[in-house]
């Protein structure tokens, strides 16, 4: 009986291990640390209320940092393992062949890494464990092996046995975070792992089009802590958030370029041929003759591109000396950024958001639950650090000999903060106005431009303008007054709103100059110049063109804004309207020319040349003005960066 007691003492009072039920790893794409951790970017939290309680209530490491390069699949099988790429084997999210210029993606091949992972190392101590990957990006949800696997397109039988699916896309790569954190919950009710990655990529792709710190950014930040909230609420209601470490963290972050960086013209006049193998702002060099490397290398330093170049054993003390890295690995300064290479091609890489290099290794971490440290500490600390130091406060078995460490964060007490998730109202507006505005206008615009009208008044041609402005204006201000559903903003910005400026505006003017009678302007007189050398009999009117077009818009946008379309469908809705939308405006223009007079071939080439340059030129110098985005128009980018 006293043996017991001694026991059941001794049990009480050694610090148990057991108190940490499960591990939940978070980690939100392209976090840059200034997300969390610069007030004047995001103050009290205020985009991030319940990033912001795990911060006040946890160990948080601002200065944390990745590990090069700064990519998403790199990051993530150094977080996850431990480990620098040269023991997982591949320096990118790509394995190039220098010899033959061809590219191998490792998240389809598994096999080819050759390290363990923290899951890898669960499963191989004891098979009762059970580890699960969600995440928005086949980046992650394909590498990473877990008992239950899930990426955009890539779902394992344990996740298939749940009743989980592939994310029915087919216009972007990534899976929203809603999609994420509605299958994390699904795997946490039913399953209850002892570790888990889920993964929210969206914030990515918003900064590639957006930029670091614009709107858009900040807005899909939000978004991305709405469905931290989700998952904090149910560790709350299900009294299991006492019991759970949760690990906050980044891949990358990201930083604004828009200077291509002339590579391989800088190594040529020098009579250095290579090939490179690029990603934002990160490049590995292959050599033609590795005999140049001294020489290539001084070339380099003195173009004044970068802030960091590796050769030869500098690449082993960034664990970057595997078989597919370059002879040299470049990361490039602000504002350059590195053209994609596809043989003698050039391209450019063409959005203002980058990362890959040195400046976007800067990442929160932190660390919330039981027997951790409160603080902020403003330590060396890596992404490396994340397995060791789950290992240390849980006894999960960990892969051997890693490259992180221990983060001293262990505390006695086994109390656990409380956090109030904070959940906003999202959808809940008031959307009769708009609807009964944008009714009224397609109205209006139906008989201004009623198709059995020949000719277009000016007043009409003003009418429909002021009316097409002010439906605009009205789904612009949809979108831009509220923060809700980041993904149907994006897909606003990048998608409908070009195609309306490629489609509508310039028909709307191109046509309704056309078919107004009297001298006119410049652009009047070209497009009548067009029309008549191609031998067109006439002038077509607006109506022949415009009106299919902005029906069939506005019935998109109706859908996308008004209707409540479940996010799986938002994607396939858009690549429907988009496809079918232009293919139609480019029918309508070409059978109305072809009623003309012209023949198949003229039409085609009269809709293309008439309407599509100008068309062109308006949405850049809109998309340069808006969202950051633009070709054409980097000085302009320039300047708004430079701000
Ligand atoms: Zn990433």
């Amino acid at each position: 009986m006293r043996a017991i007691w001694i026991f059941l003492l001794l049990f009480c009072l050694t610090p148990s291990f057991g108190r940490i039920e499960r591990v939940i790893i978070i980690s939100v794409d392209s976090m840059n640390s200034d997300y969390l951790f610069n007030p004047q970017l995001n103050p009290n939290f205020t985009y991030t209320p319940n990033m912001g309680q795990l911060v006040r209530n946890g160990a948080s490491f601002p200065n944390a940092r990745g590990v090069l390069p700064s990519l998403t699949q790199v990051n993530h099988l150094s977080m996850i393992s431990g480990y620098l790429p040269n023991k997982f084997g591949f320096p990118g999210n790509h394995i190039f062949f220098k010899e033959n210029g061809t590219y191998l993606r490792p998240w389809r091949h598994p096999e080819l890494i050759k390290s363990d992972t923290l899951f890898k190392a669960m499963e191989k101590e004891d098979p009762n464990y059970t580890t699960a990957v969600v995440a928005g990006k086949d980046f992650v949800g394909c590498t990473i092996w877990a008992d239950i696997q899930v990426g955009p397109s890539c779902v394992n039988e344990g996740a298939r046995r749940l009743g989980i699916s592939e994310f029915p896309e087919f216009g972007i790569h990534d899976a929203p975070d809603s999609w994420v954190a509605d299958n994390a919950l699904k795997i946490l009710k039913e399953v209850d792992p002892d570790a888990m990655l889920i993964h929210f990529g969206f914030l990515d792709q918003i900064q590639h089009y957006h930029g670091f710190s614009s709107t858009e950014a900040l807005s899909q930040l939000s978004w991305a802590d709405q469905q931290i909230g989700r998952l904090l609420e149910y560790l709350v209601e299900s009294s299991k958030l006492n019991t759970t470490l949760i690990v906050l963290i980044a891949d990358h972050g990201q930083t604004n370029r828009w200077k291509d960086a002339p590579l391989r013209r800088v190594l040529e006049e020098r009579g250095i041929k290579a090939t490179f193998y690029t990603d934002g702002s990160m490049a590995h060099i292959y050599l033609r003759d590795r005999g140049q490397l001294e020489e290539a290398v001084e070339a380099l330093e003195e173009s004044g591109m970068f802030d960091g170049i590796w050769v030869g054993d500098e690449l082993k003390e960034i664990g970057l000396n595997t078989p597919y890295s370059g002879d040299i690995f470049v990361s490039l300064r602000p504002p350059y950024r590195a053209p994609v290479y596809v043989g003698p091609l050039v391209f450019s890489y063409g959005k203002p958001g980058t990362h890959g290099g040195l400046a976007e290794t800067f990442i929160p971490l932190v660390f919330f639950g039981p027997h951790v440290k409160e603080g902020v500490f403003h330590l060396n600390a890596s992404l490396l650090d994340v397995v060791p130091t789950i290992s240390n406060l849980t006894g999960y078995p960990a892969p051997l000999d890693l490259d992180g460490k221990v983060l001293s964060i262990y505390d006695e007490s086994e109390e656990v903060p409380s956090v109030k998730p904070y959940l906003a109202e999202w959808r809940k507006r008031k959307t009769s106005l708009p609807l009964g505005l944008s009714s009224l206008s397609v109205l209006i615009l139906g008989l201004a431009f009623r198709p059995r009208k020949r000719k277009v008044s000016l007043s009409s041609l003003g009418l429909g303008l002021l009316i097409c402005s002010l439906l605009l204006s009205q789904v612009a201000k949809l979108y831009l007054d509220s923060p809700t559903m980041p993904q149907n903003r994006f897909l606003f910005w990048n998608f409908t709103f070009p195609f309306l400026l490629f489609f509508l505006f310039p028909f709307l003017l191109s046509f309704s100059l056309l078919g107004l009678k009297g001298r006119g302007g410049l652009v009047r007189r070209l497009i009548r110049l067009g029309a008549k050398h191609l031998g067109m009999r006439g002038d077509l009117s607006p109506s022949q063109v415009l009106f299919p077009i902005s029906v069939s818009t506005m019935i998109y946008i109706w859908l996308l804004l008004l209707l409540p379309i479940p996010y799986q469908l938002v994607s396939p809705t858009f690549s429907i309207f988009w496809y079918g939308g232009f293919f139609l405006s480019f029918l309508t223009v070409s059978n109305a020319a072809r009623r003309k007079g012209l023949s198949l071939l003229e039409s085609v080439v009269f809709s293309s040349i008439v309407v599509f340059p100008p068309a062109f030129f308006m949405n850049e110098l809109v998309s340069a003005l808006l969202f950051n985005h633009s070709l054409l128009f980097l000085p302009l980018l320039e300047m708004k960066f430079n701000l």
